[in-house]
């Protein structure tokens, strides 16, 4: 009957269910719903960001905690087996700016990896998802085995934060199928804390020689 339907979701809004009008593929909220979000979309956001991690280019879609229905997003994506929501996610981030320039050269998204336990046990990487919703926007290839997470990511909280420093900088390691090299990355993830993986990450594509123009996170903790 109405099979096109399903192409087309969201159509509701995301925080009180009222059908959207719009067409917008991206659009996940109605006008008054997001008018009350924290939008970190656009420069401020960016240079939140840069305060914890200093990049050239950064993206981030919106403050975490302080908005029950965005946490309640972050948490069906990662812990309900919801990956479309990174897509429709990745979109929403994405459809804000023009997809960054880069003369002379490609642009590819780089997901931070799973551990592969937490990764077979999850079903899926929700980076990778919001990369695939930012490549809809952006038309950036997603390259999501460049980077292996080889240290299983038990919690650190209890840890010193230079304790904390040091594991995840050893956590990452080159995967097996990096964008080549001269390509322009940006690095995806879904929640920015500290910035220490994101920086881990950089690091080690740096020192294999890979160009890291930036990245982007769904929500800023
Ligand atoms: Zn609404």
């Amino acid at each position: 009957m109405f099979r096109g339907v399903e192409l087309i979701l969201p159509r509701h809004c995301i925080q009180c269910g009222l059908w959207l009008t719009s067409q917008e593929p991206w659009r996940l909220g109605c006008a008054a719903c997001e008018g009350r979000w924290p939008d970190l979309r656009g420069p401020e956001g960016e240079l939140l960001m840069r305060e914890r991690c200093m990049m050239h280019r950064m993206w981030t879609g919106f403050r975490l905690r302080e908005n029950a229905a965005l946490e309640g997003q972050i948490h069906a994506l990662k812990y309900k087996g919801r990956r479309r929501l990174g897509q429709n996610w990745g979109r929403w981030v994405a459809s804000s700016s023009e997809a960054p320039e880069v003369e002379g050269s490609m642009a590819a998204l780089v997901p931070v990896p799973l551990h592969w336990k937490r990764h077979w046990k999850r079903g899926y990487n929700q980076a990778e998802w919001i990369a695939k919703g930012v490549s809809q926007e952006w038309g950036m290839a997603v390259y999501p085995n460049a980077l292996k997470r080889h240290t299983h990511g038990r919690s650190l909280t209890s840890l010193s934060r230079r304790r904390r420093h040091d594991l995840t900088e050893a956590a990452y390691i080159l995967g097996p199928k990096c964008p080549p090299h001269g390509t322009q990355i940006v690095l995806v993830d879904d929640v920015m804390t500290t910035g220490a993986t994101i920086r881990a990450c950089a690091a080690v594509l740096e020192s294999a020689n890979h160009q890291v123009l930036g990245a982007l996170t769904l929500a800023l903790a």
